[in-house]
């Protein structure tokens, strides 16, 4: 099962790919985190990525394609997948189809995770995550224990830099004017689907499930990348 999950930023990708890859037991790629370990590790592709990532800009194409492309190339996607995050522009998701029907595989489902602008403001002025464990917390929603401490390790939460108010605005313009043409785009492949987010975590995940499971299984494949 290869899944992309769509949306804007707050609208769960990330915490949605994380559940659903453990519970069918796929890889769950998530371009975002890929940068950040890239960034804390200080790789060239990391100190290219930083400012982009700071201001709340796209990434450059050939340097997302190129690191996906690695990921890909690398394995451990064999049983299916969930992109969480990418693609973000017209020019991924071509590059994406090239790139899986080289492997003969394909996308079996896009899901739109859909939530309004002020509810993508209300979650990510919320959101704090542990820096040891990556556990993440929100406020009001999913308190730590102790006040601004992690339940597991005690470390001291903190945000994302690009969840500051200003860059959360220039993210929503950027997946709007960039990311939302993907909209159309899998709309035409007859392979979106939508689910609204505002139920909670919990009932999407079951929504998700259920959308997941109308998705035929795709072929059993060999991996065929170059080299
Ligand atoms: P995310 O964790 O998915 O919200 O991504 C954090 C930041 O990483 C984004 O605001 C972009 O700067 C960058 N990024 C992640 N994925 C992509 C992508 N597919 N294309 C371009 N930039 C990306």
């Amino acid at each position: 099962m290869n899944l992309i999950f769509l949306g804007p930023p707050g609208s769960g990708k990330g915490t949605q790919a994380e559940r659903i890859s453990k519970l069918l037991g796929i890889a769950h790629l998530s371009t975002g985190d890929m940068l950040r370990e890239s960034v804390a590790r200080k790789t060239s592709l990391g100190q290219k990525a930083q400012e982009y990532m700071e201001t709340g800009e796209l990434v450059p194409d050939d340097l997302i394609l190129g690191m996906i492309e690695e990921k890909l190339c690398s394995g451990g996607w064999e049983h299916g997948f969930i992109l969480d995050g990418f693609p973000r522009t017209i020019r991924q998701a071509e590059a994406l189809k090239k790139m899986i029907a080289k492997n003969e595989k394909e996308i079996d489902k896009a899901i739109l995770l859909s939530v309004s602008d002020a509810e993508v403001m209300r979650r990510l002025s919320g959101r704090f995550y542990c820096p040891t464990c990556k556990i993440g917390y929100n406020y009001p929603m999913r308190l730590p224990r102790q006040k601004e401490h992690c339940d597991f390790d005690n470390t001291k939460l903190v945000r994302r830099p690009d969840d500051e108010i200003t860059v959360v605005r220039n993210r929503l313009e950027v997946y709007k004017r960039e990311t939302a043409p993907l909209i159309d785009f899998y709309r035409k492949e007859l392979i979106l689907s939508e689910i609204e987010t505002d139920d909670g975590p919990d009932k999407v995940t079951e929504q998700l499930l259920k959308e997941i499971g109308k998705a035929k299984k795709s072929d059993s494949y060999k991996d065929r990348c170059p080299n």
